[in-house]
């Protein structure tokens, strides 16, 4: 299941789907409703999972678009049910995955509550319990103790659907840490001891990016992680391009504020990238560079909404018009995702993710 939520995470969701499917991908997983729609309208094929459920009202949707939804509230069975009956479906025909709470307290229901919701699952209801999911949320941690809880707590999950007499195909658990980190046969093998498939649900590892380990491992490594750093690609590079070229005294102020006073005569190349693009004001003052000419070079003064300074005084060959790289590589240097996200106190799905909607994302190859 490749996860394209948040427009593909930033990278353009008209992008990402069909992408993913010519990829291999036969489901693919997106946040809402809404977003599970605009991913139909791109991709007739697959199946699409909506993560969050459905709000009252948005059931209809799930009908006509063929949408597969998380269900764990009392509300969430009601909306669909009705919805389905509504359409005219038959019992049974309504897939849904039913979320375990397996310790993030963030969607699902914990074990020891299933037994009202998997009332719901009658011969004569129209919703059709074909998938058990949960997250797994500190799988990048080294030392995987929080991970084993939830595989216990998703095992005794298990137990008490089949002893309820139910029998779902699929087990939906692990995003990319979990991938790369090789929790995969530990899951596929409780999917089977219930007589399921797993099915593992990446998204930062699909846009190339390894997730961080933290706590690092103390032993050795697991041989996918180390595989999956050595062969990923990030898939985004962000390029901007040099407005104009400004040489400038000593003592000219740069920005707003003049927070920045060039110390010596300068030439600050101007480029059309600011917070409105994602490019955060964080960036500013000095504390990061980005690419052009090959070469690193400092954004000084603070970042304002349109626009940044980059301060080219030591790339004499830089002119209005020159590729800049704000993030990717350029020559033989890059600023990846996570410098980005250092040094802005962040993650890079959130690097990722506010890159403005003004930016055009284009489809390299
Ligand atoms: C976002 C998300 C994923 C993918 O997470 P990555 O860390 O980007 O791989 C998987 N499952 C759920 C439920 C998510 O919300």
């Amino acid at each position: 299941m490749a996860v394209v939520k948040a427009e593909g995470y930033g990278h353009s969701l008209e992008l990402c789907a069909p992408a993913a499917v010519r990829g291999g991908a036969r489901w693919l997983a997106v946040t809402s409703v809404e977003e599970a729609v605009a991913t139909r309208k791109l991709c007739p094929e697959p199946r699409i999972f909506a993560i969050g459920s459905a709000f009252a009202g948005q059931g209809a949707a799930v009908v006509e678009y063929n949408l597969t939804p998380s269900v764990w509230e009392q509300e969430q069975f009601d909306e669909l049910e009705a919805a389905a009956r509504a359409a005219g479906l038959g019992p049974g025909t309504l897939p849904v995955h039913l979320e375990i709470d397996t310790g993030m307290s963030r969607q699902g229901v914990a074990p020891e509550d299933l037994a009202p919701v998997l009332a719901r699952f009658t011969p004569a209801s129209p919703l059709r319990f074909e998938g058990v999911m949960t997250h797994l949320f500190a799988a990048d941690e080294g030392d995987g103790g929080k991970t084993a809880l939830q595989i216990k707590t998703l095992n005794d999950a298990l137990q008490r659907i089949t002893s309820a007499g139910h029998f779902p195909d699929l087990l939906s658990a692990g995003s990319s840490a979990a991938v790369v980190c090789g929790w995969a046969e530990r899951l596929a093998q409780l999917a089977a001891s219930h007589g399921m498939k797993l099915m593992m649900r990446p998204g930062l590892a699909l846009y190339g990016v390894t997730p961080r380990i933290d706590p690092p491992y103390t032993g050795e490594e697991p041989a996918t992680l180390v595989a999956t750093r050595k062969n990923l690609q990030p898939a985004l590079t962000w390029k901007t391009r040099v407005i104009c070229v400004r040489p400038i005294p000593a003592g000219a102020m740069v920005g707003y504020n003049g927070t920045f006073i060039a110390p010596k005569p300068m030439r600050i190349a101007l480029l059309p990238a600011g917070y409105a693009d994602g490019f955060v004001r964080l960036l500013g003052g000095g504390r990061f560079s980005v690419l052009a000419g090959g070469r690193r070079a400092k954004i000084v003064g603070r970042v304002c909404m349109d626009h940044s300074f980059l301060d080219v005084t030591e790339i004499p060959d830089v002119k209005a018009g020159d590729e800049v790289v704000l993030l990717g590589t350029q020559g033989s240097e890059t600023v990846s995702a996570y410098e980005h996200a250092d040094a802005t106190g962040t993650i890079p799905w959130e690097v990722f993710t506010r890159i403005g909607p003004r930016v055009d994302r284009i489809e390299i190859e």
